[in-house]
Formats: structure tokens, sequence, C-alpha cells
């Protein structure tokens, strides 16, 4: 495994089926954040012609891949979770290399590739429809799912083959053909899953990728007439041009974005487990989560315990390179996002938080040619300071405090995002509470605010999303049109609400 560690991926874009240079010959780097003198791969930096290049490809293969047996398409779906599965261990440690998280993690980001590949194969023998009696005798009535055609779709880097996977899989099980452009810091996660789908069978021209930045690569996507839905994760600020943008052109957008997501501890909670999940929530992926727990709410009675072990055990995490077996924690993707977790303790020191642990970004011998940031821990935090109301995408965590179930409730709602909230407690009345009353699409019990399952629909309200899930059946009804039909066997002419 060492020796893999040095090979630099040279890689093309695929269009129709063909591996080829971006129209614009311009290229990219893709570095290991752990080692910047690690050079991962070189991918094309594609322009508008690359991506109408593609688009072209998807809208030819559309014709013959819709009327592909919906269990066939699924057989290839079924085939790719075979491969990654075999491929699992490679994949997962090139992406740690490419994005940082550690090594765990990466084979989780698969394994959530693979459990969605099994899980939409299985949608190819259902993709339900309804059958419902008609109003009018001898007459059948039914509605049918039909595929929407060439679906766009953009994707970050935190989750580099599993967002991808939850947006390409449905699709193709639903008849549809894709063009992807991936985040520029993890292009080569989402080439694996791109050659998988090839080696496991599916025609040319059926997915499409072309590499590049969000400008160039991405908005020519987005605004493109022939694609005619545009699936986005990502931020808020480009998350809002994307729906504005698909929104003029009359297209179906999915938004998937960020969140600001707390975590209550009650009174009466397991306080050793809380610590844990608090752990394992903010500062798991570096705290670069959409779901990373970035508010604890403690109860009155509990915070000083409660803020002693959580500042113990974050100091003792272990930082560092993620294909190292005991490291913890890794680096944060880029230089950007250093920057923005350095800029955020500072905001949050002059609002008037104090800084219990981290703060800074680690230099020492082992750290110094990466992208390590202290873990982070920010108490004496009130809710309307900036450091309790944006996403930092770091890891730094804010403590606050309160003295009932009502105002925890209401300090969790009390942000613009609305993705994912957790409560530690052993009252079972106060748990169904906060499951009823907190604004969130997943609420956990007992657990951190991270740890999605494929099956269940993902995705939040208010600033967070635009009221469509990946993951789960829902997937299904953002890659599907709905036809109904209409058989009338009567032999005359039968009029609604007339006859
Ligand atoms: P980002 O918005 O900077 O980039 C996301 C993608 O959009 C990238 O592929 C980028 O190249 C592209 N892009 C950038 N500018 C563009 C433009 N003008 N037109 C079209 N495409 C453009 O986000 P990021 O830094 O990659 O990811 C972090 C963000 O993603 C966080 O806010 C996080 O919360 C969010 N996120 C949300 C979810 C979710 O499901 N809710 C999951 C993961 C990440």
């Amino acid at each position: 495994m060492a020796a893999a560690k040095h090979i630099t991926r040279q890689a093309n874009n695929l269009i129709g089926g063909k591996w080829v240079r971006a129209r614009t010959r311009h290229t990219f780097e893709d570095r290991n954040p752990a080692n910047a003198g690690d050079l991962v791969g070189v991918f094309p930096a594609s322009g508008a012609h690359d991506v109408a290049d593609a688009v072209a490809a998807a809208k030819e293969a559309f014709q013959s891949w819709r009327l592909v047996p919906a269990p066939k398409r699924a057989e290839i779906l079924f085939r790719a979770g075979e491969l990654l599965t075999a491929r699992k261990e490679q994949y997962a440690r090139d992406m740690t290399r490419e994005m940082g998280k550690v090594l765990i993690e990466s084979r989780s980001d698969v394994q959530e590739a693979i459990d969605t590949a099994f899980y939409m194969a299985g949608e190819g023998r259902r993709l339900f429809g309804q059958t419902t009696p008609s109003e009018l005798p001898n007459k059948f009535a039914m509605s049918v799912r039909a595929p929407v055609g060439v679906c766009g779709m953009i994707t970050p880097w935190n989750f580099p083959m599993a967002i991808p996977s939850w947006k390409l899989f449905p699709a193709l099980v639903c008849g549809n053909t894709c063009v992807i452009k991936p985040a520029e810091d993890t292009p080569l996660s989402a080439l694996h899953l791109v050659e998988t789908l090839i080696d496991a069978g599916l025609p040319k021209g059926v997915v499409n990728i072309v590499f590049g930045f969000g400008p160039e690569a991405g908005a020519p996507l987005v605004e493109h007439p022939d694609v005619t839905a545009i699936s986005f994760t990502g931020s808020s600020e480009v998350g809002r041009w994307v729906g504005q943008t698909a929104a003029a052109c009359m297209k179906p957008c999915s938004l998937e974005m960020g969140g600001k997501n707390a975590m209550i501890v009650m009174e009466d909670a397991n306080l050793e487990l809380a610590v844990e999940g608090a752990l394992w929530g903010a500062f798991g992926t570096t705290g670069q989560r959409c779901t990373a727990t970035s508010r604890i709410l403690l109860h009155k009675k509990i915070a000083r315990p409660f803020t002693q072990q959580l500042v113990e055990r974050a100091g003792r995490l272990r930082v560092g390179d993620g294909l190292k077996k005991d490291v913890q924690m890794g680096p944060q993707v880029n230089e950007q996002q250093i920057e923005t977790s350095r800029r955020y303790v500072e905001i949050a020191l002059w609002e008037g938080a104090t800084l219990l642990t981290g703060g800074k970004r680690l230099q020492g011998k082992a750290h110094a040619p990466g992208c390590f940031f202290a873990p982070t821990i920010l108490s004496g935090v009130l809710p309307t300071m900036r450091i309790a109301q944006e996403e930092v995408f770091g890891p730094v965590v804010t403590l606050l405090q309160f003295d009932s179930l009502e105002q925890a409730i209401e300090i969790a709602n009390s942000v613009s995002y609305g993705l994912s909230a957790s409560i530690y407690t052993r009252d079972v009345n106060r748990g169904y509470q906060a499951m009823r009353d907190l604004e969130t699409g997943i609420v956990y019990i007992n657990a951190p605010t991270i740890g999605a399952e494929v099956h269940l629909p993902f995705g939040g309200v208010k600033q967070t999303g635009n009221g469509h899930r990946e993951g789960g059946i829902g997937a299904l009804d953002f890659y599907t049109t709905w036809k109904s039909v209409y058989v009338d066997y009567s032999d005359r002419l039968q009029r609604a609400q007339i006859d």
C-alpha cells in the first residue's frame, strides 16, 4: 500500500464513453491536505464547451437508456455495488489521501456508496406507481414514474463518493442520464465511482463526468437548456445562485446546503455517553460535515462536569495524517478552510466567548506540511452571536447553557439552518417532545447529530434545503416525474365531471 502513496493520477473527462482532455487544455492539481508535497492527481479544468459536449452525449444516450427495463438498469447498479465492495480499501485510502478524513471514515464513505448501490438496485423491481378507481365506468386509472431526462449534478468535497452516489444511483435506476461536476478538492473519489459504473457495464454516454471549478464548469451545467434537472449539494451561498438560476430556466432543482446543528444535553442524560457523542459529532471528519455538531446546549446543572470532560478528551485527540493508524482527526481540506476556522475563533473571542482549548493551527514538525487545526471548544456563547449562528465547517464547537427543555428547543431553532439536531435524555417524554418540536430534517435521540443511513430521507428545512430529500424513496421523487394514465375501454365518449 505504501507505494500507492506516490502515484499521481492523470485524468480526463468522461464524455460519451470516451476519456477526453478539456477543450480549455487547462488542468488543476489535487493535493493531499495532510502533506502539500503529495500530488494526488492532475485533472482537467473544464469550461462551458466541455459541459456542452457532455450534455449532448447524455441527451443522446437518454433515448436508449430510458427504454432499458428498470430491473436491467438495476443489475448494473448491483454489479457496481459488488465492485465497490471489492475496491473499498483502495478507494478509501485514496479518499483519505485526497481530502484528509481518517481511514475508518473514508471506508464508511465508500460503504455509503455501496449501501446506496444495493438499495437503489432493489428499486429497479419496485419504482411503484399507483392504481386507483376511475370515477367513470369501464375506465382504468394509474400513475407511473417517468425519468426526467438529463440530470446535472454538482457535489461537495466532504463526502466525495457518498454524495455523488446519492445522486447518480437513484437517477440511473429511474432511467435518467447524468452529467456530474464533482468538487475541485476531491475529483479522484468521484472518478473512482464513475469508473466503477463503467466497469459494471453502464452504456456509453449514460454517465458523463466533467472536472473543474464551480464558476467555469458548474455554472454552465446549471444554465444549459438541455439539462432538465439539477441536483446540488454545497454551501448556501452557491446554492442560492443555483436555485435562482434553475428557477429562471423552469427546471427542477434539489438543494442540500449548510447546517448549524445543535446537541441538547439534559440534566438526566448519561453524561459519559453525551461526551462521547459530542466528540464524535463535533470533531468527526474534522467538523467538516453538514450535520456536524457545532452547538452543544447544556442544562445548567450538568454544564460544568460535561465541559470538564469534553475539554479534557478533546485535548487528547490525536490529530494527524488520516492514513496513520492511531490518528483520530485528520486535516481540514485546504488552506481556505483553515482560514475560515481561524477567522471564526477570532470573531467568537471578539464577541465575548471564552476559548477553552484549541483555537489555532497546529504547526509542529508532524503538522507543518498540512492543513491541521486544533480541536476547538468555545464557552460563554450566546445564541445570537455569529459563532452560534453561522456555519464554520471546521473542528470548532460552541457551548451554550439553558434552564429548561423549552428554552433549549428555542435556542436550537433560533438559526437560519435546519438540518440535524439531537437530544441526550433518559426521559422518554422529553425525547418525544424534542422530536416533535426541533425544526430540522433529522433528529437523533441519545446520539450525536451525525450518521445518516441511506434508506431514510436526508435533508433539511429552512436555509438548509428547498424541500427535496436525498436517500430513501424520497430521492425517486426528484429523479422521476409522475405520469397519470387513463385507459377508457367503454367504447364511448365519457366526460370526467360531466357524465
Ligand atoms: P461549495 O458551495 O463551495 O461547492 C460545492 C460545489 O459547487 C463544488 O463542486 C463547487 O465547484 C461548485 N460551485 C462553486 N461555485 C459554483 C457556481 N458559481 N456555479 C456552480 N457550481 C459552483 O461548497 P463546499 O465547500 O464544496 O462544501 C461545503 C458546504 O456543503 C457546506 O456548507 C456544507 O454544509 C454543505 N454540505 C451540505 C450537505 C447536505 O446534504 N445538506 C452535505 C455535504 C455538504
